[in-house]
């Protein structure tokens, strides 16, 4: 009689649950899965020679994952305070060249308050701000002639 024995790798399913999938990028079912090499006779696994540890499977995609997929969280984008949000966005306009009173305007119009506009336009521009000569319109340093009416402008002083 001819013996034919062997080693084989094997998955036992050792449970199932619901976690983030970071490939689906949403919540879906998984598989835990044990992976072992078999002593095999006759094709038929008889006893674990190795263990391979654990793993899990996405149900959906099939994606393996260590473990410790089950720890993770989806990335949360971080919270900028508003008005961090409309100093960034009023800075992008002023170095386009918009007038600081026209930038203050802005924020009146969605709501801010006049002093709180101010002083956020005056921070989000920072030193050195231009004076247009001819109308009175205040620029960053960045910007070289009065979008307003095209004069050339001078750095404020004081
Ligand atoms: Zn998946
Ligand atoms: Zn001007």
């Amino acid at each position: 009689m001819i013996i034919i024995a062997g080693t084989r790798g094997r998955e036992t399913e050792i449970g199932t649950g619901a976690f983030y999938c970071p490939r689906c990028q949403t919540e879906r079912g998984y598989v835990r899965k044990r992976v072992g090499t078999y002593f095999t006779l006759f094709f038929i696994p008889i006893v674990r020679v190795k263990d391979h540890g654990e793993f899990i499977e996405c149900q959906t995609c099939h994606q393996k994952y260590e473990l410790t997929v089950l720890d993770y969280q989806p990335a949360v984008a971080p919270v900028i305070p508003e008005m961090d949000r409309l100093r960034v966005s009023i800075r992008r306009d002023l170095d386009a060249g918009m007038p600081l009173q026209m930038a203050q305007q802005k924020l009146v119009n969605e709501g801010i308050h006049d002093n709180s506009a101010d002083h956020t336009v005056t921070v989000a521009a920072g030193a050195g701000v231009r004076t247009c000569p001819a109308c009175g319109m205040r620029y960053v340093r960045t910007v070289e002639r009065c979008t307003s009416c095209g004069a050339g402008l001078v750095t404020h002083v004081g």
